[in-house]
């Protein structure tokens, strides 16, 4: 009760606060409990982000003990006369400042400490855990682990929140099969716009959930999420095979993707792949197990253009049946075109190959390689125009560097709910391409941030120029016209869903979507 008082009080000189005169220090009365912060650490954190472009510091930092806390957080918001903006900032791994913002509260969903809040929940029979929303994929996986389930759909890095990830898509080699984890979302709790706290799945205030799930933070803050799950896998058979054929190589990976329906042991569980358009690149910090013991010459392999195509693949399976997964493998193997001899095998639990890029994120910490820029550029590539793509970009623009991992590996669009905020290009079958470079000032003009930057624009100018209808993922704009092309057809729903739940246009400012009505 003295806190639910002290939060109100804190709230109150927030409203009168933002309403005059700006002075932070004057946000956080005597005694709030250390919910509603103004301390520089706290403030600073909450101004940046993974990407490392963008700083923007926000007038305190709430961190929630309860959904019911944030509620009153938000509705005080709504119904001031001046208002303030309110950001959920679940790990703070995006890139454009997208959880940021200036004019009012970051909420620190994912702060480590659980406080009166829920924890995960399972349910065994039903199989379906819910968990808080700013928990992290690697403390759901680690809750159900210990009733042998796991969710189904995953992101390549853990190290990130449930909100912040369906409030995208999450997406990673499962989603052919399994589709993004908005697909494996039965229910939610979510503070609207207009601080209420409402329950909504399918069946419960549809339009809600489905606007939610994928709306870049703008109709709610998730509070709580009823995952699907699985029985978990004890192991993971994971195989990289090489092409130096783009068309050999897109076309096996369609030929995978397109084995969903089939039963388990007639299909892999994971597909994804890698360009490899430059030497160095081949042992980067998402390619670990081609080892210096291993290592592979792209003039060896006769690669196209200097670039080669990595196919990576996986099997789950129980130790039960571990007679039998390596004729599975081989069958699966038969199938396709890769360069002999360039098969790639390990053999890893089901958690280490999950939790794989955290490896890679101590190794690059070590060297001060994790904490610099990231000018990340990620696009749906429509399959009908991928060819195009590799030749404009991947033979073309980049160059033979890259400066990180380039991912590329097809989904199902039947595997995602139009329903969902989400925008994917128009065809049965889309890519994902990912580049995920870091900006280093090594004095190679190559890596700078400007040069990377650039390099982007030029990417989606070319896109433009050639008429591929491109869709970015955790996508970036800063201009209204830019968003409403962005969702084309979806634009009319995503406003009308916007004024029906946030209609004061509260929500992650940081998206740069809708401008806050003061
Ligand atoms: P934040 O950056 O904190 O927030 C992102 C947006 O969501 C903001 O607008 C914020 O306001 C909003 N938000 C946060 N929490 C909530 C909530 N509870 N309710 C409502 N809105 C909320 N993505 C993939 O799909 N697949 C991958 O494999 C993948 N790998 C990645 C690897 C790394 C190393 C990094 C840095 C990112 C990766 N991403 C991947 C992208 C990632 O999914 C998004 O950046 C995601 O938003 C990060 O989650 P977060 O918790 O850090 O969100």
């Amino acid at each position: 009760m003295a806190t639910k008082l002290l939060l109100t009080f804190a709230i109150c000189r927030l409203i009168v606060t933002v309403g005059l005169t700006l002075d932070p220090t004057e946000l956080l009365p005597l005694g709030v409990d250390g919910h509603l912060s103004v301390d520089t650490s706290d403030v600073e954190t909450a101004s940046l982000d993974f990407g490392g472009l963008n700083r923007a510091e926000p007038l305190a930092v709430l961190h929630p003990a309860s959904a019911e806390g944030i509620a009153r957080l938000v509705r005080a918001a709504y119904e001031s006369a001046h208002g303030f903006t309110v950001s959920a900032r679940g790990h703070g791994h995006s890139i454009n400042g997208q959880a940021q913002t200036t004019n009012g509260v970051v909420i620190k969903m994912s702060d480590g400490s659980k406080g009166g809040r829920l924890g995960s929940r399972v349910s065994e029979k039903l199989r379906y855990v819910d968990v808080w929303g700013g928990e992290l994929w690697i403390d759901v996986l680690k809750s159900t682990l210990e009733y042998g389930l796991a969710p189904k759909s995953w992101t390549d890095y853990l190290y990130l929140s449930v909100g912040g990830t369906l409030s995208n898509a999450g997406i990673s080699g499962q989603a052919f099969n399994h589709g993004p984890q908005i697909s494996n979302v039965h229910e939610l709790d979510v503070v609207t716009g207009k601080g209420e706290l409402m329950t909504c799945s399918e069946e419960q205030n549809s339009e809600l959930f489905h606007a939610v799930l994928g709306g870049l933070g703008q109709f709610g803050i998730i509070t709580r999420a009823r995952i699907a799950l699985e029985p978990a896998p004890q192991r993971v058979r994971w195989i990289r095979v090489l092409y130096s054929n783009f068309s050999a190589f897109t076309k096996d990976q369609e030929y995978l993707i397109s084995l969903h329906g089939q039963p388990d042991t007639q299909k892999f569980d994971y597909i994804e792949g890698f360009v490899i358009v430059d030497e160095g690149l081949i042992n980067n910090w998402r390619s670990s197990f081609f080892s210096p013991r291993n290592p592979v010459k792209i003039s060896s392999l006769g690669a196209n253009g200097g670039v080669l195509y990595c196919l990576e693949i996986t099997k789950n399976y129980h130790e039960s049946t571990a007679n039998t997964i390596d004729q599975e493998v081989e069958v699966l193997l038969q199938k396709l075109k890769f360069i002999p001899a360039s098969v790639f095998t390990t053999d890893l639990p089901y958690v280490d190959f999950l939790d794989r890029v955290h490896k890679a994120e101590l190794k690059l910490r070590s060297k001060g390689l994790w904490d610099v820029p990231h000018p990340w550029l990620n696009l749906f590539v429509p399959k009908s125009r991928i060819a195009d793509f590799d030749k404009g970009v991947f033979k073309g623009i980049l160059g033979n560097k890259t400066s990180g991992p380039i991912l590329i590996y097809p989904m199902n669009k039947n595997k995602w709910d139009e329903r969902s905020s989400v925008v994917t290009p128009n065809e049965d079958v889309f890519y994902l391409v990912a580049l995920l470079r870091s900006a280093l000032d090594s004095g190679d003009e190559t890596q700078s941030l400007e040069y990377l930057t650039n390099q982007n624009r030029q990417i989606l100018k070319f896109c433009d120029h050639a008429g591929i209808n491109v869709k970015q993922y955790l996508p970036h704009y800063t201009t209204q016209q830019e968003w409403m092309d962005h969702f084309g057809d979806k634009w009319s729903s995503f406003y009308r869903r916007k004024m029906e739940f946030d209609p004061r246009r509260i929500l992650a400012t940081g998206q740069r979507i809708f401008e806050h009505t003061f």
